[in-house]
């Protein structure tokens, strides 16, 4: 049988975002509950260095999202391991539907989702993940020690996390689509001073090669003169963007062009009550810092959306 569990704020989603409108919420004394499918964290705990995390000169990604986890946790925010499948909507209860077959209501939504990395959609890929190709340089790097690794992607992920593969590859060759990456200046900068790390200008991955066991090569197409090649690798790691997850929701939710969610400035979705921060919400910039900042709004907003709703019953009385 369905379990029930009734709270204040219900967040959907761990990483830095919920994990700072829980805190938050948790502190302003709201039963607050995080629900998240794997170690909080998030797309953060993945990420090798943060340097840019005001306060921290250098800190790992697994260390920032533990000590946002024990914070939050510090002022009571409870964490649930536990899939998202549904989120919908019953009269004044924002609700949402576990794997586990919990079902958790709240007055008020958090939806901090993040996104899930864009596959390149060549052949091969799908064929090879795991045995060579990999979207998470942190999880899979310290397979390929002293292995040509080839990275794909010409923005920050890319260009960071191929820096970050340089402490196990013999060699890693960045492949990017144009002449001239996406990625800021300074993680470009580290990146064309590094002597481990090569660029291939004006390509794509046609297909990733391998025998019965692994990735062995990729052919490769140069755009501007039609040239093909082939590249002999024993990794392949893909960094060409991000999808928004917004799968969970019931009813219809405005999102923008790139399907990311539109939320006002007090990060309120197009539903009353559900509110939106972090990664999954339209915005100019994707970074930890502007995470945590829209978490906090979206945690003061539910806040104010709840006591509106008080408010009301008790005028009712
Ligand atoms: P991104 O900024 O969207 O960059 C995706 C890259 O992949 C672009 O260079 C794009 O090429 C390339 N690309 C897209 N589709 C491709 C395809 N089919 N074949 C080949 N190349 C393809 O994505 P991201 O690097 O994952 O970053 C996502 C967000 O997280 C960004 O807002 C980023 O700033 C943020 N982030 C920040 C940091 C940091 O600040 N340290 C680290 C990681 C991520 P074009 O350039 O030609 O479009």
């Amino acid at each position: 049988m369905d379990q029930e569990k009734r709270y204040d704020v219900i967040i959907v989603g761990g990483g830095p975002g919920g994990l700072c409108a829980g805190m938050y919420s948790a502190r302003a004394r709201r039963k607050t509950v995080c629900l998240e499918k794997y170690l909080p964290g998030g797309q953060i705990a993945v990420t090798g260095e943060v340097e840019d995390y005001p306060g921290f000169e250098h800190i790992s990604g697994a260390e920032l999202g533990m000590k946002f986890t024990e914070h939050a946790k510090k002022f009571g925010l409870e964490i649930e391991m536990d899939e998202v499948l549904e989120v919908y909507c019953e009269g004044e209860d924002r609700v949402a539907r576990c794997a586990s077959g919990a079902i958790y209501r709240a007055k008020a939504m958090i939806v901090s989702t993040g996104g899930s990395p864009t596959k390149l959609g060549v052949a091969g890929e799908l064929e090879y993940s795991g045995k060579g190709v990999s979207y998470c340089a942190i999880c899979d790097g310290a397979f390929f020690r002293d292995k040509v690794i080839a990275v794909v992607g010409g923005g920050d992920a890319a260009v960071e996390e191929g820096a970050f593969l340089t402490k196990f590859g013999s060699r890693v060759y960045l492949i990017h689509r144009r002449d001239q990456l996406r990625a800021q200046k300074i993680i470009q900068k580290r990146a064309f001073d590094n002597p481990k790390m090569e660029f291939i200008w004006d390509t794509v991955v046609e297909s990733v090669n391998g025998d019965d066991r692994n990735v062995t090569d990729l052919s490769l197409r140069n755009v501007k003169t039609g040239e093909r090649r082939k590249l002999d690798v024993g990794a392949l790691f893909v960094y060409v963007g991000f999808r928004p997850n917004t799968g969970i929701f019931r009813e219809p939710i405005k999102v923008d062009a790139g399907g990311y969610i539109i939320t006002d400035s007090r990060m309120e979705t197009s539903i009353p009550g559900i509110f939106a921060c972090g990664d999954v919400r339209s915005q100019l910039v994707r970074q930890v810092t502007n995470a945590v900042g829209d978490g906090t709004t979206a945690a003061v907003a539910a806040e104010k959306y709840i006591e509106t709703l008080e408010d009301r019953h008790a005028n009712r009385v």
